[in-house]
C-alpha cells in the first residue's frame, strides 16, 4: 500500500517506524475524527501497535490537532502537555 493511502500518522513522511504501524492495515477505520464509531477500535489496534510511543511522540512534538495517535485523542495528547496548546492554522 502506498503511504499516501494509510490511516492516521502513516500518511506522514520521513518516519521509518511508520513502516511497521498496525493501522496500516486498516485503512477504512476512520481515524481523524475522535469520534466516529470506530474510535474503540482504533485504541484497540493502537494498544497492541509496536511503535505505540513513536507515534505519540511525533503526535506530541508537532501538536498534531486532529486524529488518534499512538492511542490518544487530541484532548487526551492536551492533558499530557497542557502548556503546548495547539497550533492554529
Ligand atoms: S499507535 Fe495507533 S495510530 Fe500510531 S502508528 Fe500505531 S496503530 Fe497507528
Amino acid at each position: 500500500m502506498d503511504s499516501s493511502t494509510q490511516p492516521g500518522p502513516t500518511r506522514r513522511r520521513g518516519h521509518r517506524w511508520r513502516h511497521r504501524a498496525a493501522c496500516a492495515a486498516y485503512p477504512s477505520l476512520e481515524w481523524i475524527e475522535p469520534s466516529s464509531p470506530h474510535i474503540g477500535t482504533c485504541r484497540s489496534i493502537c494498544r497492541a501497535c509496536p511503535v505505540r510511543r513513536e507515534c505519540l511522540a511525533v503526535a506530541l512534538d508537532t501538536r498534531e490537532p486532529w486524529g488518534i495517535w499512538g492511542g490518544l485523542d487530541p484532548r487526551e495528547r492536551r492533558e499530557l502537555v497542557p502548556h503546548q496548546g495547539t497550533l492554529t492554522r
